[in-house]
């Protein structure tokens, strides 16, 4: 019989469904308990201390109380500390990257996912390593420095060998002043051996969606494979952290089970990581189901809303604060624009969804994994991020520098990210608008790079962006982070 203990490396103990109900009961009962909502809100807020702020983040149990309140002034609230929280700690920056499909060979029988095995219609294909220079160069050709690798579970197609090939073929291509800095993984759950090798070959952040918290609908959700053990998956980031990964990213597909059920479920996962190995997750993404090949996302009755979709990245915001958001392009840009505002840290653009999709020109291709949203080019992002105030960053010298994990979070709470993360955001920025940007990207970009610079505290450390700046645009190029 499990009972709730976060520090237990069981699932069913840190994700410990009577705690959950117990946790949307009580919720449910006080969302109209003003004086505590009031309470919580204040403890959300962001706190001066003499280097810089903290947060003190809430609690599964606060923050689903949060998520169940309907007042209107208090959502509104919530909106405003998430985006005060970002400002915060991540300031102006938004994070860029793309997926790199390499394979959508599957076993699995995820009744969501198009690459499920049973799916006849989908043509099975995985890319070649010369098939994944040429995707790369063409990554690289946009401006990407930063991807995400995504593959189906297949251990005779894509056994890890394979994977590990492909981040070496990745992190080999240097095109023209192109290279890819940081490669994530999303691949599915595997063993400690497996995730130190991982390590070893340089990756960013182990990313592996839960897709739902609810052991009864995750069973029936992954009816057939490897992917059924929901002990297996949901104890997959506690291996992972054992073999050495500092950055695991979490995430739920939104629209499979009851949000407030995932919510509370996903921020017990956080609490539990944290209790065990010290440091939150690097990253929460967001998924929600789209339409896809065999898929109907109306065969599914949890989708939800984009207003309840909202209040949910506002209240992971308050909850985690140190801990990034991701959005897709799963999302229009619409939903991607408002919830720029609500805390969200990385996005994806120009993406490609299908194996081989970035060197192929006609679209929609046939092995697409689902329907992108935001269609946009990358350079049409970067712009339209700019205009809207917000600095894309193609930086990834945390990584480079080792400052993962606690190490990042660290720079986070010591307010130093307007001296670091700052002028490297304006740097690489700059690469991107002298390699790959339009013309009209490009004036508008310098524009922001100007104002910002200014907002760099220490003139020492102003100083030396402008300066690596002009070289930059003097074709004189350093390799200069800090
Ligand atoms: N195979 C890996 C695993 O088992 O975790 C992950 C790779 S898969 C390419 C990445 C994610 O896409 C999945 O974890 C799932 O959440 C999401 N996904 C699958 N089908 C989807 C759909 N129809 N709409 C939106 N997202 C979907």
């Amino acid at each position: 019989m499990a009972t709730y203990n976060p520090k237990s490396l069981h699932a069913e103990d840190f994700i410990h469904d009577g705690e959950i109900q117990e946790t949307l009961a009580w919720a449910e009962a006080n969302k109209n308990n003003v004086a505590l909502i009031d309470e919580i809100l204040e403890k959300a807020r962001p706190k001066p201390t003499a280097t810089g702020c903290v947060c003190a983040g809430l609690t599964h149990r606060e923050a689903s109380l949060l998520l169940a309140c309907e007042i209107p002034e208090k959502v509104k609230r919530m909106e405003e500390i998430a985006e005060e929280i970002k400002l915060a700690f991540y300031g102006n920056r938004i994070v860029i990257f793309a997926p790199l499909y390499l394979s959508n060979y599957c076993v699995n029988g995820c009744v969501y996912c198009p690459y499920h095995a049973k799916n006849r219609t989908i043509p099975r294909r995985k890319l070649t390593q010369d098939e994944v220079r040429a995707e790369v160069i063409a990554l690289q050709d946009m401006g990407h420095k930063r991807l995400a690798i995504e593959a189906g579970e297949d251990p005779v197609h894509n056994p890890i060998e394979y994977i590990l090939d492909c981040i070496h073929t990745i992190y080999g291509v240097h095109h023209k002043n192109g290279d890819i800095r940081r490669v994530n993984v999303n691949i599915a759950a595997t063993t400690v051996e497996e995730y130190q090798m991982l390590k070893a070959a340089g990756i960013g952040t182990y990313i592996l969606f839960q897709e739902t918290y609810h052991k009864e609908s995750y069973e029936t959700l992954h009816p057939t494979g490897p992917k059924h053990n929901y002990a297996w998956h949901t104890e997959a980031m506690d291996r992972a952290m054992d073999g050495g990964i500092d950055d695991v990213g979490l995430g739920v597909l939104f629209g499979l089970e009851m949000y407030k059920y995932e919510f509370a479920g996903l921020i017990m996962h956080a609490e539990h990581l944290e209790a065990v190995h010290g440091v939150g997750p690097h990253t929460i993404s967001v998924p929600r189901l789209k339409r896809a090949d065999d898929i109907n996302p109306d065969d599914f009755d949890n989708g939800i809303s984009d207003d309840i979709f909202a209040k949910i990245t506002a209240c992971i915001r308050l909850a985690v604060p140190y801990t990034g958001i991701i959005i897709s392009t799963r999302e229009t840009e619409a939903v991607r624009s408002r919830l720029l505002r609500l805390g969200v840290s990385q996005v994806s653009g120009g993406s490609r969804t299908s194996v081989g999709g970035y060197t192929e020109e006609e679209r929609p291709h046939d092995t697409e994994q689902f329907d992108v949203s935001d269609q946009r080019s990358l350079d049409e992002v970067v712009r339209w991020l700019m205009e809207n105030g917000h600095i894309p960053s193609f930086c990834t010298a945390c990584y480079r520098e080792g400052r993962t994990g606690d190490r990042f979070m660290s720079l986070c709470k010591n307010g130093q990210i307007l001296n670091c993360c700052h002028p490297n955001a304006l740097m690489t920025l700059s690469e991107y608008l002298e390699d790959y940007a339009s013309p009209e990207t490009k004036a508008v970009g310098y524009d922001m790079v100007q104002r910002e610079l200014q907002r760099i505290p220490k003139e020492k450390v102003r100083q030396i962006a402008e300066d690596n700046i002009k070289a930059i645009r003097n074709s004189n190029r350093r390799d200069f982070r800090f």
